[in-house]
């Protein structure tokens, strides 16, 4: 994958990314010509064949990531924004990521704390996810074709993110890896999942549960009068639930 360095975008967010400045930019509102991007500046307007205005903009890290190549099923942004805010994890912390999938928790991890350790069962998924930390060039991340299930080398961690079928069978092994008070988050599709991960949680003296949640986002229409929530919307995507660690 090429690297994208800028986009350009509509009034109302639509964003279109420029694969190589010596190529004309194609869109649903008509097309823009390599030779006015390339005379252009960062924030410039640039009007298609067919009238519509765009705006050349520097792509940042969020423009790249919405890039990403897929496989397995990612974690929507929104419950990312509460694992970042409900652990308040940064700079300084070092985090385990199971399991990798499309490694969409992962880059957003890699972004905002120290150092990320992912592991990723399947060797597909496994590239996957180290093709798209090569895409967005990040240095913090370490990335392991193994089992979860069987144990976990890394020690002093402060978050251990759980996207995996059975996350149970990784409590154990984050009583060992987690610092005293580190946090251990389950993201489960289904309600058995949660269900049988929280209470294998409580079973364990080590761990206490902080809460159990959902995250719904309703985007809403704002044009003029007509200002109402958008008909379609993620209905469901995961539920969260959050356990720290209280002494090894
Ligand atoms: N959180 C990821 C998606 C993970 S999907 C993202 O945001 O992109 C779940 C992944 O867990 C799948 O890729 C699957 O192969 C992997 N997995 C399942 N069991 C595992 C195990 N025991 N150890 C490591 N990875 C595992």
């Amino acid at each position: 994958m090429e690297k994208i360095k800028k986009l350009l975008m509509t009034r109302d967010g639509r964003s279109f990314y420029i694969r190589s400045m010596s190529k004309d930019v194609h869109t649903q509102f008509g097309y823009i010509k390599a030779a006015d991007i390339k005379k252009a500046d960062v924030g410039d307007e640039l009007v298609t064949n067919k009238g519509k205005k765009m705006f050349l903009l520097d792509a940042g890290f969020i423009d790249v990531y919405g890039k990403i190549k897929r496989g397995a099923q990612i974690v929507p942004r929104k419950d990312i924004g509460l694992i970042l805010a409900e652990t308040g994890v940064n700079k300084k912390s070092r985090v385990v990521d199971a399991g990798g999938g499309s490694g969409a928790l992962t880059l957003m991890l890699a972004n905002s704390v120290k150092e990320v350790v992912t592991y990723e069962i399947r060797e597909d998924f496994y590239k996957i996810v180290d093709e798209n930390v090569k895409f967005l060039g990040f240095k913090n991340v370490t990335l392991k074709n193994d089992d979860i299930y069987k144990g976990v080398a890394e020690k002093n961690v402060d978050l251990m993110t759980l996207d995996l079928p059975e996350p149970w069978l990784v409590i154990e092994h984050a009583a060992k890896a987690l610092v005293p008070g580190g946090y251990l988050v389950s993201y489960s599709p289904s309600v058995p999942q949660m269900m049988d991960f929280v209470n294998e949680v409580l079973r364990n003296d080590n761990f206490l549960h902080v809460k159990s949640c959902e995250v719904m986002e309703r985007e809403w229409e704002v044009h003029e009068r007509k200002v109402r929530p958008k008909t379609q919307m993620i209905g469901h995507s995961g539920f969260l639930s959050f356990c720290r660690l209280i002494k090894r």
